[in-house]
């Protein structure tokens, strides 16, 4: 894997190929990654870091619990994997349900049939939990990580302050259409996090997916964020059913959906705001 230098103590990459952008962060004495993409690309992704520097990694920063983040943890496993609370104790969860030993297999089954050109990407999947959290904050080294929930309820951001430069980890899909259909998604908190972002000094955002970018790419989201909220929380007050207010035309444009990730994205707002405004 390639790892491109995006500022003094930032490496990324965002070639989106295998799983979600990663990165680290060159410490004092250690290294520090972020996110981990899948099993095999995670070792992918580790074993590429020496080429950009010789000090050993000790931590492993993840931004939110999507597979395409977290699956590739067992390649960090020597490391302190940093989560926030949330994540870890809905890692623990899904160990009992969708992971559970026969679960888990039955989704990698699935995977096989349904997605074969990804499979690949998950040989030798084990689940390895977050060793660290934390409830706001956690620091090292010139680093802060940042509960900023929206897309999940335990969504996080790095920020490097020392090189204006921020992990948004998937608050932002750059150039593309967001996920926002994760049943902890909630777009009040989303557009929270982005404005919370607007006000860090911040120029080079590494989003969890799509190109590096800048504050830019946030403003052009949150526009489009809070359009939608304004009105669909108008379509609901007017009594509209879900079916209405996804097959509603009066949204601004925005970038073109991947699949149904819109539809789903839409079907999940109308029910956190008919859910609120009960
Ligand atoms: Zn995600």
């Amino acid at each position: 894997m390639r790892l491109d230098q995006i500022s003094d103590r930032v490496y990324a990459n965002c070639d989106g190929e295998t799983g979600g952008n990663v990165g680290i962060v060159i410490m004092e004495d250690s290294v520090a990654a972020v996110d981990a993409q899948y099993p095999v690309s995670g070792a992918d992704f580790r074993k590429s870091i020496p080429t950009v520097t010789d000090k050993p990694v000790t931590h492993l920063l993840l931004t939110h619990i999507h597979g395409d983040h977290i699956f590739g943890n067992q390649a960090f496993e020597d490391c302190e994997i940093v989560s926030h609370r949330r994540l870890r104790e809905k890692m623990e969860g899904n160990l009992m349900t969708e992971w559970a030993p026969g679960n888990l297999e039955r989704m990698l089954e699935d995977i096989r049939e349904n997605r074969p050109e990804r499979a690949p990407l998950f040989e030798g999947l084990r689940i390895v939990l977050p060793s660290s959290t934390y409830d706001e904050r956690y620091a090292l080294d010139g680093i802060e990580v940042i509960h900023l929930p929206g897309h999940t309820d335990g969504s996080a951001v790095v920020y490097i302050p020392g090189d204006r430069t921020l992990f948004a980890g998937d608050l932002l899909f750059a150039k593309t259409f967001p996920w926002a259909g994760d049943p902890t998604a909630d777009p009040d908190e989303w557009i929270d996090s982005f404005k919370a972002i607007l006000r860090m000094d911040v120029d080079a955002i590494v989003p969890g997916h799509g190109p590096v970018c800048d504050k830019g790419e946030i403003e052009i989201q949150l526009e489009w964020f809070k359009a939608v909220r304004g009105e669909m929380r108008g379509l609901i007050s007017g009594g509209a059913t879900q079916e209405e207010a996804v097959s509603h035309d009066g949204y601004p444009g925005f970038y073109e959906s991947i699949g149904d990730r819109r539809e789903r994205s839409l079907r999940h707002w109308h029910s956190v705001w008919k859910r609120k405004m009960i």
